[in-house]
């Protein structure tokens, strides 16, 4: 009996090629897209020329073919250089597209998938709202159907490409008597009359990530534009969030090793009391510990990713995952910036960044009460 925990060689390959690409030509964008609060948008059309930006789809829908581990060392790689522009990247590769590649009709993922991947088009998904966060059941956007349109009314908040999308899933109630299973998602075209953008939302942390706040007034969509043509999508909903959550994993992973690379260098340079910093043995037992964190994240992403990619149910391994990692990845933050002193608060050095992105980790894609609850609820008995 034998049980095989290594990445296959074309992983490999994929994670050497993400890596030499995130540090050539995203790199040098950074500083401009966080001093301006602005995405550099032409990166999708360029990671779609090269199958990276939805590399997980199949090869029929122009992605890559890859699996969900691949998807989690794209993350991984953006997240090590800049977690705001991985921010948009992720909502597009997840949250933005998944809906369409599982429910969606092939009609629809011949209009909204197949340019997505490409990086013709830009997604985004819309499900919180001013009232409505941790507890989405109680969203009160709704479509009303008349003939063969619905008129969606509705207000959303925090939408990560919301000004910069082309297309937007929306989550309404179809149903209210429902609670979550009236729920159906449509694909609203960014141009379609009654789809505004209220306001760009400036933020503390992932500046370079455009994050805005939606209004929906009188929007009238075609019946056609539900997705999967069927009413009732929370499980669509549902499998959307579960499977962000393990990309999220590659995303805190990333975040980790980026700051762990830039404070290690740091402490092997940094002089005081007459000896470089990491000559004190309890800073070489931060920066072992860390390399043990970054070791487990890494494990429990890709176990949670080749379940997913099985087809087994892994709610409570993604939940896992995303508890897990995103508060391991700022406590190795938090003490990355100890390290650094007086410089770590200073903004000329990175660092901060890093600190101020990773803040968020525990609020995008569910707060650590929804995931113990969600870990809980799995166990006998729970
Ligand atoms: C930068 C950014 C990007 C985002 N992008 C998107 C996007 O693209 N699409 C989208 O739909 N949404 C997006 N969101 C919204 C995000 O998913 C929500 O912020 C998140 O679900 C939490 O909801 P909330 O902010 O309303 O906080 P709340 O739900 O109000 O929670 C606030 C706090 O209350 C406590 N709390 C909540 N629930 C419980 C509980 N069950 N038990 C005990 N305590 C609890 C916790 O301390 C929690 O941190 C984004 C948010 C941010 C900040």
């Amino acid at each position: 009996m034998s049980m095989n925990f290594d990445l296959s060689e074309e992983h490999r390959i994929f994670w050497d090629a993400m890596a030499s690409f995130v540090d050539k030509e995203i790199a040098p964008l950074v500083d401009e897209a966080e001093a301006k609060e602005e995405f550099p948008v032409p990166l999708f059309k360029r990671l779609g020329e090269l199958g990276y930006l939805c590399c997980r789809y199949p090869e029929e829908y122009g992605g890559a073919g890859a699996d969900k581990i691949s998807e989690c060392l794209y993350m991984e790689e953006l997240n090590r250089i800049c977690a705001g522009i991985a921010s948009c990247l992720l909502a597009h590769a997840t949250l933005s597209t998944s809906p369409i590649y599982d429910f969606g009709t092939e009609a629809q993922k011949e209009e909204y998938l197949v340019p997505a991947v490409q990086g013709d088009k830009i997604g985004a998904f819309a499900l919180t709202e001013p009232n409505a966060g941790s507890d989405a059941a109680s969203i009160t956007a709704k479509a009303i159907r008349e003939g063969d349109e619905y008129i969606i009314n509705g207000t959303k908040t925090f939408i990560t490409n919301g000004s910069i999308c082309d297309y937007a899933l929306v989550a309404a109630y179809t149903d209210p008597t429902q609670r979550a299973k009236g729920i159906s998602l449509f694909i609203v075209d960014r141009d379609n009359p009654g789809f505004h953008v209220t306001r760009k939302l400036e933020k503390a942390g992932l500046r370079s990530a455009d994050t805005a706040e939606l209004a929906f007034e009188d929007c009238r969509v075609p019946a056609a534009k539900l997705l999967g043509g069927e009413e009732g999508g929370f499980v669509q909903v549902v499998k959307t969030l579960v499977g962000g959550r393990i990309s999220y994993g590659g995303r805190c992973a990333g975040m980790a090793r980026g700051v762990f690379d830039i404070t290690k260098r740091y402490v092997e340079d940094r002089t005081q009391f007459g000896r470089p910093l990491i000559k004190f043995q309890v800073n070489q037992f931060k920066i072992a510990e860390w390399a043990m964190y970054i070791d487990i994240m890494h494990t429990i992403t890709w176990k949670a990713a080749w379940m997913y990619d099985l087809g087994r149910d892994c709610t409570r391994e993604a939940s896992m995952v995303k508890l897990f990692c995103s508060e391991t990845a700022q406590d190795i933050i938090n003490q990355a910036i100890q390290l650094f002193g007086g410089y770590g608060f200073m903004m000329e050095y990175p660092i901060q960044r890093f600190w101020r992105d990773s803040r968020v980790l525990t609020i995008t894609e569910g707060v650590p009460e929804i995931h113990r609850g969600i870990i809980y609820r799995s166990l006998d008995g729970g």
